[in-house]
C-alpha cells in the first residue's frame, strides 16, 4: 500500500501535513500519527488546519502541534501530505491556498471517489479510517517506531471513526490493527475513550434535550430527521460544535434505515450529517446537494430555510430509498 510512499517521500526535506476543515478524531489523530513518522524519519515537519482542534482532542496536540493554516509557512514545504479528505477544497475554507501551491500534494484517505488533483494518492475506500492507513504505513516501514504518543492518537481516529468499532466499516483487520495498537502503546483503551467521549457539557445535553424533541420520522418511519436551530443554540448557551454525535439517536430507532441531523446556522444556511444504517447510499444522497462523505457517514450544505432544506432533503432520500 505504501511503498511508492516510502520510496519517493525520500527525496523531500520540508513536509506540511494539512487535515480537512472542521476536523474530527480521525484527522487529528492520522495528522499527529503521520507528522510523528515523519519527524521520527528526519524530516522538518509542520502540521496545519483551517480551523481550530475540537476541545476533546486538543490534548493530542501535546504529541504533535497543530498550527492555524498559514499559506505562508504551506508555500515553504517542498511536500504537502492531506489526510481524511478525498478532494482538495475539503482542507481549507477557501480555495484560493489551492493555486498558489508549487509543491506536490500527496494525499492519504478512505473516502470513495476522490477527485484526481493529487500526485500521489493512498487512497483506500475499504478502510474504517484514515487512522487505520498510517498505522499500515508504520507497519510497511517499521512497526517498532509506533511509540505510545503515536499510538494514541492513532487509536483515537480508528474508534471515533468507526462508532466505537460498532461500523460495518470495521474489518477484521481494523481490530489487528487496534490490537496491535495497544499492545505497542501500552496503555489502556479507556484512558483515550475518556477524553474523546467523556466530556459532554450539562449545556450540550439541554440542547440534545431540544433536538430529541423535533424527531420526525418520514417515508413509512425509514427516515428520521433532527435538527437544531439558532434559537435553540441560545437559549441553551451551546455552539454548532456541541452537537457532535446527535445524529446517533435518531439513527438508532428502530427500523430506520437512514437519518439527517440538520443544524440551522441562519445566514450562513443549514449544515447536515447523514447517516445510514441500511443499502441507502448517503455518500450519493449529500452529492446531490454538492456535498459528499462515505456510503454511511455523509455531510452536506443546504441554503434554507430550514423547512426548504427538510422538503428537499425527504425528496433526494424518497429516490435514494426507492432506488435501494
Ligand atoms: P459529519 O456528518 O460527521 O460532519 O461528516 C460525515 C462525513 O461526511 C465525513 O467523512 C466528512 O468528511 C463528510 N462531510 C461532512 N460534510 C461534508 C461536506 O459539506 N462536503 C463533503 N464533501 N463531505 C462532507
Ligand atoms: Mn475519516
Amino acid at each position: 500500500m505504501f511503498k511508492e510512499f516510502i520510496k519517493k517521500i525520500k527525496k523531500y526535506k520540508r513536509i506540511g501535513v494539512i487535515s480537512h476543515i472542521r476536523p474530527d478524531g480521525d484527522c487529528i489523530g492520522s495528522q499527529v500519527g503521520l507528522s510523528l513518522w515523519l519527524e521520527k524519519n528526519g524530516f522538518d515537519v509542520q502540521a496545519f488546519n483551517d480551523d481550530d482542534v475540537p476541545v476533546n482532542l486538543e490534548w493530542l496536540t501535546q504529541y504533535f502541534p497543530i498550527q492555524e493554516f498559514d499559506l505562508e509557512k504551506i508555500k515553504q514545504c517542498d511536500l504537502v501530505i492531506l489526510v481524511d479528505g478525498n478532494a482538495l477544497h475539503r482542507f481549507a475554507h477557501s480555495d484560493s491556498w489551492i493555486d498558489s501551491m508549487s509543491a506536490p500534494l500527496w494525499m492519504i484517505d478512505h473516502h470513495p471517489d476522490p477527485s484526481n488533483e493529487f500526485d500521489l494518492q493512498i487512497s483506500v475506500p475499504g478502510a474504517s479510517s484514515t487512522c487505520e492507513l498510517v498505522y499500515n504505513l508504520y507497519k510497511e516501514h517499521d512497526i517498532e517506531q509506533l511509540d505510545t504518543d503515536a499510538a494514541k492518537a492513532l487509536y483515537t481516529g480508528i474508534i471515533t471513526d468507526t462508532g466505537s468499532l460498532q461500523f460495518d466499516s470495521v474489518t477484521p483487520e481494523t481490530l489487528e490493527a487496534v490490537a496491535d495498537i495497544l499492545k505497542r502503546g501500552e496503555f489502556k483503551p479507556n484512558i483515550v475513550a475518556e477524553q474523546v467521549f467523556s466530556t459532554k457539557t450539562e449545556a450540550q445535553y439541554k440542547l440534545l434535550s431540544e433536538a430529541l424533541g423535533t424527531i420526525k420520522l418520514y417515508e413509512n418511519n425509514q427516515i428520521a430527521l433532527m435538527y437544531v436551530t439558532q434559537e435553540m443554540l441560545e437559549k441553551t448557551g451551546t455552539t454548532n460544535s456541541d452537537t457532535e454525535g446527535f445524529v446517533s439517536y435518531p439513527l438508532s430507532i428502530a427500523g430506520v434505515k437512514a437519518a439527517i441531523l440538520m443544524k440551522d446556522l441562519a445566514e450562513e444556511g443549514v449544515k447536515m450529517s447523514l447517516r445510514s444504517r441500511s443499502n441507502v447510499d448517503v455518500n450519493q444522497w449529500a452529492r446531490e446537494l454538492d456535498g459528499g462523505g462515505h456510503k454511511k457517514a455523509a455531510g452536506a450544505w443546504h441554503p434554507g430555510p430550514l423547512e426548504k432544506t427538510i422538503e428537499d432533503v425527504i425528496a433526494i432520500g424518497r429516490k435514494q430509498l426507492n432506488s435501494d
